[in-house]
């Protein structure tokens, strides 16, 4: 059993950071220079209590001279037929939410305002800036929102991180977890929850009259559980969850946001997908998880990994920390 000294000494010794540039990260597994962690990645929330101010999104949703790509933006809402994730959808209401934070605008996807903000992030980001939301437009944004997940940088260097040390995670309380499995993270991943519920409650109502909101339903995950899993459900997710999951870092959580009539609350149906993406949990949270050094896999709207500690790497070293989010 590791205590918690040499949990903190080795969290200590092994963080490593990244440059970021642009949003992207350049990443370099090995022969990263090691500096003090962050008080916030130590897992001690009485350093970092402060709870993060918002961002400031726009409000002005009105642009003349838009009107044109508002009108084919609100067309395409509901009937684009795209493979955003390599699946067939239709329509990017389910993505609507995350774009908007995104481009930095509170507005609604059809107004032209939204159309204004995306086109000035399209040509900040070397996209042509038409305003318009497509495939290629999409892919661009995922891109940028995939590059803040450490988990994901590791896997694009062929890197699956190393499974949490079960003896280091703690146990969640009764009253942040959703169904009947305890549910286990990091203690750090666990501080940043708590900031990040108790902001939530206090800044949405809605969040504040539903206690089951934003439970908890799964956190860590051993590799053989999820192999297990995954042969005797037929479900492994695209094998990611058998081979390579997030949930083996104590870092990744799948969050209640509740679900639409018929479906549980991680059916990547898109109804339930979408009935998730426009409800107060969701936009909250793509709004303000990120205050509080949280990123999501935008396919999956209760999937949440803390950026706030690096995932383990094969041979002991730490992967990296995505110092440009983590609180
Ligand atoms: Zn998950």
């Amino acid at each position: 059993m590791d205590g918690p000294l040499s949990y903190l000494s080795r969290v200590a010794w092994g963080v490593v950071v990244v440059a970021a540039l642009l949003g992207l990260v350049a990443l370099r597994v090995t022969g990263c220079t090691p500096v003090p962690p962050h008080p916030a990645t130590l897992g001690q929330p009485e350093i970092a209590a402060a709870v993060p101010p918002k961002r400031p999104l726009s409000h002005d949703c009105s642009a003349r001279g838009w009107e044109h790509a508002a009108h084919i933006n609100a067309s395409s809402l509901a009937a684009l037929p795209w493979t955003p994730f390599g699946r067939d959808e239709v329509g990017w209401r389910i993505y609507a939410p995350m774009i908007a934070r995104e481009i930095g605008v509170a507005c609604p996807p059809q107004s032209t305002g939204f159309a204004r903000a995306l086109a000035a992030w399209q040509k900040a980001q070397g996209v042509a800036p038409d305003g318009l939301i497509s495939q290629a437009t999409f892919v661009h944004l995922k891109g940028v929102v995939q590059g803040r997940r450490p988990f994901v940088l590791l896997a694009a260097h062929g890197v699956c991180a190393e499974p949490a040390k079960e003896s280091t995670l703690a146990a969640g309380r009764p009253d942040e977890i959703f169904g009947d499995k305890q549910v286990y993270l990091r203690p750090g991943a666990f501080a940043a929850y708590r900031r990040m519920v108790a902001a939530a409650r206090a800044e949405e109502p809605a969040l504040a009259a539903d206690p089951d909101l934003l439970k908890i339903f799964s956190g860590y995950r051993s590799p053989a559980y999820d192999a297990e899993r995954c042969a005797s459900q037929n479900n492994c997710n695209g094998r990611e969850r058998a081979t390579c999951s997030p949930h083996r870092t104590g870092l990744a959580m799948d969050l209640y946001l509740g679900h639409a009539p018929g479906f549980s609350a991680d059916s990547s149906a898109d109804a339930n997908r979408l009935m998730m993406a426009q409800s107060p949990a969701y936009r909250w949270l793509v709004d303000n998880a990120d205050r509080f050094g949280f990123v999501n896999y935008p396919f999956e709207p209760w999937h949440w990994e803390w950026t706030g500690e690096a995932p383990r790497t094969p041979g002991g070293a730490a992967g990296v920390v995505n110092a440009a989010r983590s609180p």
